[in-house]
């Protein structure tokens, strides 16, 4: 008789009942702690993917826990027909954090991408004087935005799209990287620019440096809104507060999510200018669960602990010893190791075969990372992670990235 694990068996009544939609490493997680997590048969791991980066502070940080368990005795939702206490208190910490004026909370990623859509459509037809239904948005290839039917249909992965048509019509898409390429695109239609400063779901691409403070003063030069979406760069990731602050460009709209929920809760936002803001009126835009009051207290615990860790700082100084270290593996099958703070990618050749098998090498070692577009493995630990830590999944790393196979 084969004995059947706890693992095992959790897998099978999750594929029996679930939606085929995702395609998992084997493993079952039970706990989460810091950087690490243990599974259904007692292994323990180290979570180098951190949830896409809504786990910036780690698995279940004390303070936010504590914030989300005083919270969840009072009051857990209002809905936006009344007002919580909460709200406001999250939204100035927010803006303070960010240096915007305004903020709008919703829940998913995906929804705040579309609620900076919205905004800067009706802007355009507000503000800049767009003919109604002309608005066009300029959007860059191998972007990930999310999974609504209105964002898949402007990315440029054909599997995201495919049997999902017809689109939403109103977007452009350009190269990424080629400054050029958007002051082209640009027409009197143009209503905004929506830019990853780095692709993470695109294979943590990094564009030169420049890149983010041309386009943006070609969005300046001719009244088109620079939108982007940091919610994987964002909140410490990249080794400063928000990837665009490493070329001191401050986007018109700023589209926030994943760690603003502290690995929580699910929490995303945009911020931008009163003037911006301003054309959203009651009943324009909306979300049932938007700025509940447990999610606020869990977000505002979230960026609290950002900035009393100090962890975008942490980001740099770790990231950069993390790169250096992975550079000097001296391994057959690596292309290029890149990085910025803790966002990075290695390369793997095409002639060495994907980067799943090696991502579930590490996995046998105790390392859970995730491949990202096939050939990329990608590394983007909790910022809490220590330097120890950091050693640690080296000598495994180093171990998958040299065997022979
Ligand atoms: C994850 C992600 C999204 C979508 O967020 P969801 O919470 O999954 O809807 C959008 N943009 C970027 C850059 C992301 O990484």
């Amino acid at each position: 008789m084969t004995t059947i694990t706890n693992t095992q068996k959790i897998i099978q009544e999750t594929e029996k009942y679930g939606a085929n939609n995702y395609h998992p490493l084997s493993v079952v997680l039970v706990k989460g702690e810091g950087v690490w997590v243990w599974d259904a048969d007692g292994r323990k791991y180290m979570d180098m993917l951190a949830a896409y980066s809504a786990l910036n502070q780690g698995h279940r940080h004390p303070a936010i826990i504590r914030a989300m368990e005083e919270q969840a005795n009072k009051i857990t939702l209002t809905s936006r027909a009344f007002n919580n206490d909460r709200m406001g208190s999250f939204l100035k910490r927010l803006c303070e954090i960010a240096g915007f004026k305004k903020a709008l909370p919703m829940n998913t990623g995906a929804e705040a991408v579309e609620t900076a859509i919205k905004a800067a459509r009706k802007w355009g037809y507000m503000v800049k004087k767009v003919q109604k239904d002309k608005a066009e948005i300029i959007v860059l290839e191998n972007n990930f935005h999310g999974r609504t039917t209105t964002i898949v249909g402007f990315s440029t992965e054909e599997q995201y799209k495919r049997g999902f048509g017809p689109f939403t019509p109103g977007f452009k898409v350009i190269p990424f990287g080629d400054a050029d390429a958007l002051e082209k695109a640009i027409t009197p239609n143009t209503v905004g620019f929506l830019m990853e400063p780095i692709q993470g779901e695109g294979g943590v691409l990094i564009p030169d440096e420049g890149y983010i403070r041309k386009t943006y003063d070609i969005c300046k030069k001719h009244n088109v809104l620079f939108m982007a979406d940091e919610i994987q760069t964002g909140f410490g990731r990249t080794g400063k507060m928000f990837c665009c602050d490493h070329e001191n460009v401050k986007p018109d709209i700023l589209i926030v999510g994943k760690a603003l929920g502290g690995g929580v809760y699910p929490v995303s936002a945009i911020l931008a200018s009163d003037e911006i803001m301003r054309v959203f009126t009651p009943g324009d835009h909306g979300s049932t669960f938007g700025g509940n009051p447990l999610g606020m207290a869990i977000a505002e615990a979230a960026l609290n602990v950002l900035t009393d860790e100090k962890l975008p700082e942490r980001a740099d100084e770790l990231g950069r010893y993390f790169v250096d270290k992975l550079g000097e593996i001296n391994s057959p099958y690596v292309k290029e190791v890149r990085g910025k703070g803790l966002m990075i990618g290695v390369e793997i050749k095409k002639e060495s075969g994907t980067a799943r098998p090696y991502c579930e090498s590490l996995m046998k070692l105790g390392i859970l990372a995730k491949e990202t577009h096939h050939q990329v493995i990608r590394f983007a630990p909790p910022l809490v992670i220590t330097k120890d830590e950091i050693d640690w999944a080296l000598d495994r790393i180093r171990e998958v990235l040299t065997e022979s196979k």
